[in-house]
């Protein structure tokens, strides 16, 4: 569970301190995530959760969490399963609060009637063009429909035979009897409900008739006893509706409060281009490790403290701003720092033979699994004639500052020896090195040398007859463009798509991390941090890099300066 905080300061938690001082709702704060299930959540969802949630648990109230399913052509069960799972992961409960607009139906059926009988709802029988036109534009005001005086009885009717299926799909709707020259246009008589022969997934072919989310989200919140309901910049405009419909349904009224969706650099986080991306192929799924999602994110490696923390840091505004993803990557990686054990893998494998070394020998060397904390103590790892090292590690014609392994130079293999190459073997034909082959010093076992010498590099290794193979996926950012949206003209975000945010390698990884399930998380040394991939079996693993160990972006942006 996440942990509550009280020091914290921002816009919503002084509207909330006042209501509380004022005693607005009798001192009670309760919170609602209502997502529409017509997709996996993304990190812009974790947002507004850490901060529904957070809120409850911060000033010891409730969070519900509530379906928005008014919209049955789009919406499915598997989208309801999966929220409900992420929701859990990120660490919430909403305990006996889960709620479904489908469950209002009737009841939100009942306040339409209401309003119709108040002489504040009317069934409208313009075609859809024609509504547009009478709506009337930011600059002028629209004009009464010739149905707007309909009598009570007559909207009764109608209604009632809209529900029971009389009419096809977009040939009336109701309205609610607002004023057409209001300057809001949400306010020009909107739809209340349309007629929509379509299953739903909960309440099956029960209803044609399906409730618009302004005239429905309001009435929940009321129904639900929700006292601040948060919702992101794009409904400010329609606060006053919201207000409009529980003033004149006579209902308990909670109170609106806006604030700024999440928007992250190299990452669209719209549930219709997400959707593009998995039906379209252009990832495996909406868990690829590449997708924002939380299942994604999940997936990738990445902790639900992690993304905890990151909300916590990004806080709440009204004001629309960017946030660079490597700032999330940044509390990913002081998470993993703490808590991931260290391991030895080999991403590109050069071979190494150790010339002096006994031809049969096996040693178990001692290696530290976190430096960070002692607690988590050390393992064996095991030492032999033929290695493997990094590729990158090795150059015949080391540039100047290259200090790593090249011919007659001596560095140190971690927790092992010191080793010095002696010879570079090549292929016949390719020219390419396929093989070092190196002496070692055995004075300086466990890495450290008697006589004081000092070499200027320490490098990774495994040993090539106990090393397991494993295939290890790196990400690069799914899109090239800091702002994916912005695509040249006559293209849409799409062609943004980076064409080599995927690449796979065979590494040679050590033998400790051979049984690891997946979900299990590691630092490989100097690689960056890892995690085993549910496509994982012994014998067949596989890793997904989580982040790296440093932003290896700014540090391109530097050299490039
Ligand atoms: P999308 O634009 O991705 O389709 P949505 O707003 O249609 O998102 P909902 O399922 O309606 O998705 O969202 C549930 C809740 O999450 C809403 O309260 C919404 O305001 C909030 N939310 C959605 N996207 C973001 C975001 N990027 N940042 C913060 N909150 C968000
Ligand atoms: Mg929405």
């Amino acid at each position: 569970m996440a942990e509550a905080e009280t020091t914290r300061s921002d816009f919503i938690r002084d509207f909330i301190k006042e209501d509380l001082k004022t005693g607005k709702f009798e001192g009670r704060v309760h919170t609602r995530f209502p997502p529409e299930p017509n997709g996996y959540l993304h990190i812009g969802h974790a947002k507004s959760i850490c901060l529904n949630f957070g809120l409850a648990l911060e000033f010891g109230g409730q969070c519900n969490l509530r379906f928005d399913d008014t919209n049955p052509c789009k919406e499915d069960v598997e989208y309801v399963e999966s929220i409900k799972e992420d929701v859990r992961w990120l660490g919430f409960d909403w305990e006996d609060r889960l709620y479904y607009a489908s469950d209002f139906f009737e009841q939100l059926y009942e306040y339409a009637v209401k309003l119709i009988k108040r002489e504040k709802a009317y069934v409208c029988d313009l075609p859809q063009e024609q509504m547009r036109e009478y709506r009337g534009t930011l600059t002028e005001p629209g004009k009464d429909s010739p149905y707007r005086n309909r009598p009570v009885e007559e909207n009764l009717d109608l209604f009632e035979r809209m529900r029971a299926g009389e009419f096809a799909d977009g040939a009336r709707i109701l309205r609610a009897k607002i004023d057409m020259a209001h300057p809001n246009l949400n306010m020009r008589d909107p739809v209340m409900y349309r007629i929509l022969h379509s299953e739903h997934h909960r309440t099956g072919d029960k209803w044609c008739l399906y409730p618009m989310y302004d005239f429905t989200h309001g009435q929940c919140d009321s129904l639900e006893g929700v006292t601040h309901s948060i919702c992101t910049m794009e409904f400010e405009d329609h606060r006053p509706l919201y207000d409009w419909y529980l003033e004149n349904l006579e209902i308990y009224p909670p109170r609106q409060i806006e604030f700024a969706r999440l928007n992250l650099t190299y990452t669209v986080l719209s549930k219709r281009k997400l959707i593009q991306l998995v039906e379209e192929s252009y990832v495996k799924g909406w868990d690829d490790p590449r997708m924002p999602t939380i299942c994604g994110f999940r997936r990738r490696g990445y902790t639900p403290e992690s993304l905890r923390e990151f909300c916590a840091r990004i806080g709440v505004a009204k004001a629309d701003s960017v946030v660079d993803l490597a700032m999330l990557e940044d509390c990913i990686r002081g998470d993993l720092n703490k808590h991931a054990p260290r391991v030895m893998t080999v991403l590109r494998p050069l071979r190494v033979v150790i010339e002096n070394y006994p031809e049969d020998g096996v040693e178990e060397l001692e290696a530290v699994n976190n430096p960070e904390d002692p607690d988590m103590g050390t393992r064996k790892v095991p030492f032999a004639k033929v290695l493997y090292i990094e590729q990158e590690d090795f150059r015949e014609d080391p540039p100047p500052k290259f200090y790593r392994l090249s011919p007659g130079r001596e560095v140190r293999l971690r927790y092992a020896y010191f080793i010095r190459c002696t010879d570079v073997v090549k292929d016949d034909e390719t020219g390419e090195i396929v093989e070092l082959r190196c002496t070692y010093d055995p004075e300086t076992r466990g890495g450290d040398s008697p006589d004081g010498r000092k070499v200027k590099a320490t490098l990774h290794w495994v040993s090539a007859d106990h090393a397991v193979p494993a295939e290890v996926r790196l990400y690069d950012h799914l899109f090239t463009k800091e702002n994916p949206g912005e695509a040249e003209e006559g293209a849409d975000f799409k062609s943004n798509l980076n064409p080599e945010s995927l690449q796979s390698l065979t590494a040679m990884v050590e033998p400790s991390v051979a049984t690891a399930p997946p979900g299990t998380r590691f630092q490989f040394e100097r690689q960056g941090y890892f995690c085993v991939d549910p496509d994982s079996s012994e014998g067949a693993l596989v890793f997904n890099r989580t982040v790296t160990l440093r932003d290896s972006w700014a540090k391109i942006a530097k050299t490039l300066q």
